[in-house]
């Protein structure tokens, strides 16, 4: 059987990743819950960065059924650090409708408190090994450069690695900025975006991030860091940004003090 170039292409990417893909904790299990903290985790955050929270999150709360049992303020406070800790309570949200009424179907992750397209694929092609490619920003941009026509799929049983593969080959050559096309990229042979020299024009745009100096993202986060270091803090130290923590359930009013989500009652 003659193979496509595409499909060729992705043959040998998934060689380079068996030979070069660096071992991560997440990758040693199929296991839903892992696959799912792990991945909700690394939505904005680097790999080295989560390793460490990861590992602590795992040992504490090693199933679905653990975190749903915790009170979310501590669950906050263990993010601490990691940002963007709505994730953390859509984690504990998720944790208790799967200790409630088990996993969904695959075709429902969705239906999962904060688990959008990516995620649930993310679950289906890590965790269930089917052949479903997740896209996060690193994979479309691969894709639209390196395969325009489209994904041309994984071989049989192999979904999982060219997933992998993929976010490892967005993350380490083919990057948004300065793609190491021509400095080992496995994928060059055949590249049509490099080979056009259209690297830049096929890029798919993403979102500026807003400055953090100063935002009310960072003014959230001192309040949640004091929250997890001293229990209470005063809402008058910033009331604009107390009153959008409690809005969101991130933490709660009591009296003049907030207080970790979850205790106020
Ligand atoms: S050759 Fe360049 S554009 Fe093509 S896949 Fe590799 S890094 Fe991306």
């Amino acid at each position: 059987m003659t193979l496509a170039p595409d499909a060729r292409a992705v043959r040998r990417l998934i060689r380079w990743f068996d030979r070069e893909g660096p071992d991560l904790p997440w990758r040693r299990t199929r296991d839903r819950w892992a696959i799912l903290v792990s991945e909700v985790m690394l939505q904005a955050t680097p790999v080295q960065r989560v390793l460490p929270y990861y590992e602590d999150w795992m040992a504490r709360w090693p199933r679905a059924s653990d975190l749903a049992g915790a009170r979310l303020g501590d669950v906050l406070a263990a993010w601490q650090g990691l940002g963007y800790p709505r994730r953390a309570r859509n984690l504990h949200a998720a944790a208790m409708v799967v200790a409630d009424r088990g996993w969904p179907h695959p075709d429902r992750y969705e239906d999962l408190p904060g688990v959008g397209r990516y995620t649930a694929d993310a679950l289906r092609c890590f965790a269930d090994e089917l052949p479903v490619l997740p896209e996060d920003v690193n994979v479309r941009r691969v894709v639209a450069r390196r395969f325009p026509d489209g994904w041309p799929g994984a071989p049989r049983g192999r979904a999982w690695h060219a997933g992998q593969a993929m976010m490892d080959l967005g993350r380490e050559y083919c990057r948004a900025r300065a793609p190491l096309c021509d400095a080992g990229c496995p994928l060059r042979a055949g590249c049509p975006a490099a080979d056009a020299g259209v690297v830049d024009q096929v890029t798919p745009r993403t979102r500026r991030q807003a400055r953090y100096e100063g935002s009310m993202r960072q003014r959230r986060g001192f309040l949640l860091r004091a929250l997890a270091d001293d229990g209470r803090v005063r809402a008058s130290r910033d009331l604009e940004a107390a009153e959008s923590l409690v809005a969101e359930g991130l933490a709660d009013r009591r009296g003049s003090m907030l207080v970790p989500a979850g205790s106020g009652r």
